[in-house]
């Protein structure tokens, strides 16, 4: 079953006569697959004899698979939120960046909302031009998950987060809220647009 495996998780490469990869660049190609093959038969054998008789290889594979898609899934949403809040002076069209995931404009809109922003903010330690501040309130719904518990604006990811108490709800021009701190305030007041 293994083999069967491997041999549907890393198929050869396919040759034909249209084809200008010259032969000894397919023999490179087809040695990769089966240094694939042949890793890949080794983490299974490796993850059956630690894990013993109730082990599965098919579904483990199937649940790595769905692993990669999920993790694909996220990055895909958090890209979508990164081009339409944080690049500027124009931010991607949604029927752009929905051309790009696959998606109807409405569905790449749908695909990502505050926490997404704030986990791209958290990730890359930028923060989108802002545009509105308020007094903060952890019950306001339109927050995301992480605004109502910390100064999300602040920067620093979650292992490193701000441990000032936020006073501000500040609101980036994509509508998305953050929560804000008296310290991180003046890195609201900076980000403003200047007349
Ligand atoms: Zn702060």
């Amino acid at each position: 079953m293994l083999t069967d495996l491997a041999a549907i998780r890393h198929p050869m490469p396919v040759a034909t006569e249209h084809d200008e990869t010259t032969s000894e660049s397919f023999d490179i190609a087809v040695a990769g697959v089966e240094e694939a093959r042949a890793a890949f038969v080794e983490s299974l054998d490796a993850a059956w004899e630690a894990s013993g008789p109730g082990f599965d290889p098919l579904l483990a594979t199937i649940e790595d698979l769905v692993a990669v898609k999920k993790d694909a899934d996220t990055q895909i949403r958090l890209l979508l939120a990164y081009g339409r809040a944080y690049v500027a002076p124009r931010p991607y069209t949604l029927e752009t960046l929905g051309q790009a995931a696959d998606l109807s404009p409405s569905g790449a809109s749908r695909a990502f909302g505050a926490d997404e922003v704030v986990e791209v903010g958290d990730r890359t330690g930028l923060r989108p031009p802002a545009a509105k501040i308020e007094d903060y309130d952890p019950q306001d719904p339109r927050l995301g998950q992480a605004s109502r518990t910390r100064c999300t604006w602040g920067g620093g990811d979650r292992n490193n987060r701000c441990p000032t108490h936020p006073k501000y709800t500040v609101t980036d021009k994509s509508g998305t809220r953050w929560a804000c701190c008296d310290d991180h305030l003046p890195r609201y007041l900076a980000s403003r647009p200047t007349r």
